[in-house]
């Protein structure tokens, strides 16, 4: 298959583009509708990646009544939920991807575990390991929302990832991931040169691994932003629309609801993440033609076309 073959873009011309929101879990009811509302108003389809066992809560999604009827409504709306790994812990679906770790705490923290428990992590990292936890996920997800939305995407933490993840994905079923990130800044709050480009061994199109199509991600372009950062921030966005426009590569972008709402520290800077996703979308629509679906819709675009159009990036996995 040649190169050029390798787009994805809607049959109507322009492109992919989707709103990808992390993290939400037991706890949460009253941010999800908040988003909800947020989107409805803004005609907006989103893909939902949720913690599956809140670990702050001692609590399942389904143990959380109010949160399975916002979910609902959100099904009902067009909206899409998927598991974010099982609890978010850092390790539990594989090594955190070094190049997006977000700060030196963090940093210090997988150090710390990486040098401690390293023969721990391999042996929790097999296939059966991540097999048996995100079994679990998918079972809870099932539990709130009913066997016809058993997920068939998945997110997992930190962009944690391993070769086990990916059988342990094909095992249960899941047809795709959006895991990977293509740029280090993906969570980071400072925008920097280096740290927006999209690196070439992730790239902005899809690729299997074994059976599972990874269908990468770009940033999160409304985290904790400043008034000083926020035009920097969409700056950032239009050069990666800018790359997908050439590529003819999705542009799938990430957010999560603490990163939008900000710290109100200093009280200028509160809610300014949907400020700026509220320009982002703009500016993906009006100058760029973005349609905006969820990620599932772009990954079944994707599973739909031959299965050589995208690069296998496993190939020694057999
Ligand atoms: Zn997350």
């Amino acid at each position: 298959m040649a190169e050029t073959d390798r787009v994805l873009v809607p049959s109507e011309g322009s492109l992919y583009a989707s709103l990808t929101i992390d993290n939400l879990s037991a706890g949460d009811a009253h941010r999800l509708v908040r988003l909800l509302d947020w989107l409805g108003e803004r005609d907006l389809r989103a893909t939902f990646f949720m913690i599956p066992y809140s670990f702050q809560n001692q609590s399942t999604l389904f143990e959380d009544a109010e949160l399975v009827t916002a979910m609902q409504r959100g099904l009902d709306e067009g909206h899409e939920f998927l598991p974010h790994g099982f609890d978010h812990e850092l390790f539990e679906c594989g090594i955190p991807d070094l190049m997006a770790v977000r700060d030196e705490q963090m940093m210090a923290r997988i150090a710390r575990t990486m040098s401690r428990e390293t023969f721990q992590l391999v042996h929790q990292h097999a296939r059966g390991k991540i097999g048996s936890t995100l079994e679990r996920s998918v079972r809870i997800f099932e539990t709130a929302l009913g066997e016809a939305h058993r997920p068939t995407g998945f997110r997992s933490g930190y962009h944690a990832f391993c070769r086990g993840l990916y059988f342990a994905l094909e095992d249960l079923g899941i047809k795709w991931t959006s895991t990977r990130t293509a740029v280090p800044a993906a969570w980071r709050r400072e925008p920097t040169v280096e740290a927006d480009e999209v690196v070439s061994w992730v790239g902005l199109h899809p690729y299997w691994v074994g059976d599972v199509l990874e269908v990468p991600h770009l940033c999160n372009y409304g985290y904790h932003v400043s008034p000083d950062n926020i035009d920097l921030w969409v700056a950032v966005a239009q050069r990666h629309l800018r790359q997908c426009a050439r590529e003819q590569a999705p542009f799938i972008a990430v957010a999560q609801y603490a990163g939008l709402r900000g710290s109100g520290d200093p009280v200028a800077s509160r809610d300014l993440g949907f400020e700026a996703y509220e320009r982002v979308v703009k500016m993906a629509r009006e100058d760029f033609g973005c349609q905006f679906v969820t990620a599932g819709t772009i990954a079944e675009a994707a599973l739909a076309k031959p299965k050589n159009t995208w690069p296998n990036r496993d190939e020694y996995r057999r």
